[in-house]
């Protein structure tokens, strides 16, 4: 098992010079919602097969390459789906992270439907912080967004219980989907407002091959901060650190903040420091990847840990994907037709 303690020797960056910074770890490829833009009900049915277990990887295992991928210079992991709480005693996996001295953040996403469950025991487990998936207050909205009419009570009920165990800021990831729920995000902001949660607005991206995406469904980052300033000012703020996902935005009245993920207006590949570790152990250098490089295969056939983390350091090291910008130079029909791994298989 990789060292707890540091024996670190960074990755190189790769071809666009960005270092090996951040992992997503999606833990299961199963989820309790159904959302269109990722795993649609009329595919994904009652009768869908998922990953039978033993091709999962185990919690050993994730421990174990999340322990090379801390070697080579990740300093934060956030647990994934699917929906990770789904994943049976996923804070025992928790309980196996928390040891790597140089992960400073650990953090999970999750749709919040059985966070007041789990809540406290997250924390308890050593859990750093929480996201929580809310595309809209508005329950109607939300229904057809979750694709299985689940009210957004418990969603609620869960961050509560977030705050009441102790994590804070909790961030709520918003997808805005024109003509879906564009009409409802200046409702989730000012709910937020003054709660000291980050709520963080996504343009609504071509993952995966089955949500029928089109430019014309984007609400660009302009407009979400046009319809937003116009009842409450806000303006920018400087990133915490290079490489943040979400431009920050603050209320001009001091009432807290909200961010915004503008990869297609304003796509930031350019300081993308992270990688994926699908559910069956894949290392994936993209969201919009089309494949990755298997990890499980040589792990489970007797690799050791340095050569484990020489395939791992050779992979990243070769990585040229920046599909966000270049989306914008291709036509609109290739963009649409990449073949790419579905979101719910290496995480958001
Ligand atoms: S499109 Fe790919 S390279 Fe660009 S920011 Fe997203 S994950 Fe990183």
């Amino acid at each position: 098992m990789a060292s707890q303690i540091s024996t670190r020797q960074t990755a190189a960056s790769d071809q666009f010079d960005r270092p090996l910074r951040d992992l997503r770890i999606s833990v299961t490829d199963r989820c309790n919602f159904r959302c269109p833009y990722c795993m649609p009900a009329e595919i994904y049915g009652e009768r869908y097969e998922f990953l039978p277990r033993d091709e999962l990887l185990t919690f050993e295992e994730i421990a174990r390459l999340t322990g090379i991928f801390v070697d080579l210079g990740v300093t934060k992991a956030r647990l994934t789906g699917g929906e990770p709480l789904i994943r049976a005693d996923v804070t025992r996996l928790i309980r196996m992270l928390t040891p790597f001295n140089a992960l400073a953040d650990l953090t999970m996403t999750t749709n919040g439907y059985l966070l007041a469950r789990f809540a406290q025991e997250l924390k308890e487990a050593g859990l750093g912080r929480i996201t929580v998936s809310l595309d809209s207050l508005d329950d109607e909205v939300f229904r057809s967004m979750n694709g299985r009419n689940f009210d957004t009570a418990p969603v609620l009920e869960g961050i509560a219980a977030a705050e009441k165990a102790g994590f804070s800021p909790i961030k709520i990831n918003a997808v805005v989907q024109k003509g879906v729920n564009d009409h409802t995000i200046v409702d989730l902001a000012r709910h937020f407002k003054g709660t000291g949660h980050i709520v963080r607005f996504i343009e609504f991206m071509d993952v995966g091959t089955l949500n029928h995406w089109n430019m014309s469904q984007v609400m660009p980052a302009a407009e979400i901060v046009r319809m937003i300033c116009e009842e409450m000012p806000i303006e920018p703020v400087e990133p915490n650190y290079k490489g943040e996902v979400a431009r920050r935005w603050r209320y001009v009245d001091g009432d807290g903040e909200i961010g915004i993920i503008a990869s297609v207006s304003e796509p930031f590949c350019g300081a993308c420091t992270r990688a994926r570790l699908s559910t069956d152990g894949r290392l994936v250098t993209c969201l919009f990847a089309a494949g990755g490089t298997d990890l499980r295969g040589p792990m489970r056939g007797g690799a050791d840990d340095d050569e484990l983390k020489k395939l791992i350091a050779g992979v990243w090291s070769d990585r040229r994907d920046r599909y966000s910008m270049d989306r914008s130079t291709l036509g609109d029909g290739d963009g649409a037709t990449r073949s790419r791994i579905e979101m719910y298989q290496i995480g958001g």
